[in-house]
């Protein structure tokens, strides 16, 4: 039985008082929070520090790093700060870190084994674009995009998530169907069991990403192979993420 997430990527959004005025609403909701689903919220790296101890019941997430400890690359964090304040995720490889910082599978290779070694647990992206989709290449997009997981130890897999995240759903209000989206999902698992077996597939979250809101959440989450969802613009309004992790609570 694997643990549904429901995980916030705030993106470049909200300033300082904004987000304490966030996670006080939430804290004043905290009763209505399942407990049987990790909700985890990636707010800018900036805040991190100072929400160590505000976040409480919500694990915080980083949503880039370096693929270095350390060293001469202004303006970066490194996986090993991130660890050295307890951050345990990062979300890594998201198609907005590919398309606009030109992150390739390569590089992000590197930040899944530099978030691995620090002991922070990647959350993987991938996704196909519009054109991959209508060009029928997205099973072979995904493939690509995750292929370097076939060369990890079963500890390093056991500790990724992979958000599937279709680039033409993101921030554009259309969502996969259901079947789509478990039938790209299934594909991963598919994957993730002739690279590291069954048992090891089974363990493993892969979270739906893109216009996942309060009112399709629970279809999505309902599909066998879907562990939850990595949000963006619902995540930022906490009635609408808290419906969206109750939705996670009650599928099946
Ligand atoms: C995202 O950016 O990871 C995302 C899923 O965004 P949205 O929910 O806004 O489509």
């Amino acid at each position: 039985m694997r643990t549904k997430i429901v995980a916030g990527n705030w993106k470049m959004n909200k300033t300082w008082s904004e987000t304490l005025q966030f996670f006080n609403d939430l804290k004043r909701n905290s009763h209505e929070l399942p407990k049987n689903v990790e909700v985890i919220v990636a707010p800018p790296s900036l805040y991190l520090s100072q929400l160590t101890n505000e976040s409480q019941p919500v694990i915080l997430a980083a949503q880039n790093a370096h693929q270095e400890n350390k060293g001469a690359f202004t303006g970066e964090i490194s996986c090993s700060m991130l660890k050295s304040l307890n951050i345990d995720y990062c979300i890594i490889g998201h198609s907005e870190r590919r398309m606009y910082f030109n992150e390739s599978n390569e590089l992000v290779e590197k930040k899944v084994k530099a978030a691995l070694a620090n002991e922070v647990s990647p959350i993987l992206c991938c996704g196909e674009t519009l054109e991959e989709r209508e060009a029928n290449t997205h099973f072979d997009i995904i493939e690509s995009q995750l292929s370097f997981i076939k060369n990890l130890s079963v500890k390093e897999v056991r500790n990724i998530v992979i958000a599937y995240e279709p680039v033409w759903a993101i921030g554009t209000g259309k969502t996969a169907s259901s079947e789509q989206a478990q039938e790209i999902h299934q594909f991963i698992r598919n994957l993730l069991s002739k690279w590291h077996g069954e048992e090891l597939a089974n363990q493993i979250r892969i979270l739906y990403g893109g216009s996942c809101k309060p009112d399709n959440a629970l279809e999505l989450f309902n599909c066998p192979d879907i562990d939850g969802g990595l949000i963006g613009g619902a995540s930022l309004v906490p009635e609408d993420f808290i419906a969206i992790i109750k939705s996670a609570a009650t599928a099946q």
